[in-house]
């Protein structure tokens, strides 16, 4: 059958074709359910017309992906932005099937969202536009069958929005969102879990292939891009920790720290701005540097571990180079599919060198820690609780570290490479992470 061109989707699945290669040939009864899988279970796609300041009529496409719900409930986010399209929704879908999977939890995997630009609105025009999404959406999702929460463009504000209209639509007080506030019974943690799971995933990397760095070392040098919830609480928690924070970016350009890196009070100072929905050009701190129209990867001469935490390709191939010749040692993405494929395959061929090479993770593993505490706010939803802040975190940290353990181990079988050949070849957690939540689904 001939299908419209999809580039990001079609991106997402020659990976993980690719890394099901070895698994499949050794076990071909899974190659229908391969081809099963690449299919979602339903789209919904939906026109959305809301009222702007003026009194004006403006319409966005609005999507649902419900991908995949052999593990649980369709889970994942919406993403507002305007590059929005089905070939963006479907790869995001199609990782989170797999993601979801990875955490062990009890979660399908979905993706949806809208082509309307947050930025530049107000917050009345965003209310306006979240209540008539959800006008259409409300009828697709339920606490059992989907539950979307937050991706770009998308936070607290808006679910918050999107909740309201719910409950107003439906008449009923449940968890069919997360990533809610607390008072309408979000998770603790939930903000900070994607960013914090990055750091919780890449201290178990850093202990098996470069233990001499630490994240609670100033020497160890991080660089992170983007500067929304995800790059935000990377940051706060590397500075927490105290290793050094070279970066951090946005749409438009990077912003570079003096020597000692990022402070808490500038990242909280980025996070207000970015509520506002201003730019990082705009911010004027003394020492730090903004390069317009750069990401911050060909912009450091030094980088021991790299977590880009924008959005999907935001690492190319010549910006991996400069990472790899920058001494990059772990590579782990916050964000989704941050990593082109050519990107990618030099981060692969860096690791199979041995010794002193990059050792990459994809963001369907390492950044699985925001959905995973959806996943334990949909638990507290359905008991009618709220757990402690610490709870949550030790939970999360046993996720993440379960979730490394499941990638290296599928990793250590299933990558068709042989390790005992050169001794210190570290196992690929792109195929890793791949077969272990393919297997799973
Ligand atoms: N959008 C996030 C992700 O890419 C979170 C999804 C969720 O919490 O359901 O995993």
């Amino acid at each position: 059958m001939v299908l419209p061109a999809e580039p990001e989707f079609e991106q997402a699945l020659n990976e993980l074709t690719h890394s099901l290669g070895p698994f499949l040939a050794a076990n071909p009864a899974y190659k229908k359910a391969f081809e099963i899988v690449q299919i979602p279970e339903r789209i919904i796609q939906f026109r959305v017309v809301w009222e702007d300041d003026k009194g004006q009529a403006q319409v966005n496409r609005g999507f649902r992906v419900q991908y995949n719900s052999a593990l649980g409930p369709y889970k994942g986010g919406l993403r507002l932005h305007p590059s929005v399209n089905l070939s963006i929704l479907k790869f995001l879908g199609f990782e989170q099937t797999f993601k979801n999977a990875l955490t062990g939890l009890a979660m399908g995997g979905g993706k949806g969202g809208a082509d309307f630009d947050p930025k530049g609105k107000s917050d009345s025009e965003i209310r306006r536009f979240c209540n008539a999404f959800m006008v259409e959406l409300f009828r697709h999702i339920g606490a059992d069958t989907d539950v979307p929460a937050g991706d770009i463009g998308t936070g607290g504000r808006e679910i918050g929005f999107l909740f309201g209209a719910y409950k107003k639509l439906q008449n009923e007080y449940v968890g069919i969102l997360t990533g809610k506030g607390k008072s309408w019974g979000g998770s603790s943690i939930r903000p900070e879990a994607t960013g914090y799971g990055v750091i919780y995933f890449v201290e178990h990397m850093i202990a098996k292939s470069c233990p001499e760095y630490s994240l609670s070392k100033p020497s160890t040098l991080v660089a992170v891009s983007g500067s929304g919830n995800v790059a935000q609480f990377t940051a706060l928690k590397i500075i927490q920790l105290g290793a050094t924070v070279l970066s951090l970016s946005d749409s438009k350009g990077a912003l570079i720290a003096p020597a000692g890196g990022f402070t808490k009070d500038v990242v909280e100072a980025i996070g207000a701005l970015k509520l506002r929905g201003g730019a990082l050009a705009e911010l004027k701190v003394d020492g730090y540097t903004y390069h317009a129209g750069k990401r911050p990867w060909t912009l450091l001469p030094e980088v021991h571990i790299a977590l880009p935490g924008a959005t999907q390709n935001e690492v190319s191939a010549e910006e991996a180079e400069a990472l790899l010749k920058a001494g990059v040692r772990i590579v782990a993405e916050g964000s989704n599919m941050g990593s082109t494929q050519e990107a990618v395959e030099l981060f692969e061929a860096s690791r199979v060198k041995g010794g002193k090479g990059c050792w990459y993770a994809p963001g369907k593993a390492a950044n699985a820690g925001g959905v995973a505490v959806s996943g334990l706010e949909m638990a507290q939803n359905s008991q009618r609780l709220a757990w402690a802040p610490d709870e949550v975190d030790a939970r999360l940290k046993g996720i993440m570290s379960e979730c490394y353990k499941t990638c290296l181990s599928a990793a250590e079988k299933w990558s068709g490479e042989d390790a005992s050949a050169t001794g210190d070849v570290l196992p690929s957690l792109l195929s890793g992470a791949n077969v272990a939540g393919f297997i799973k689904v």
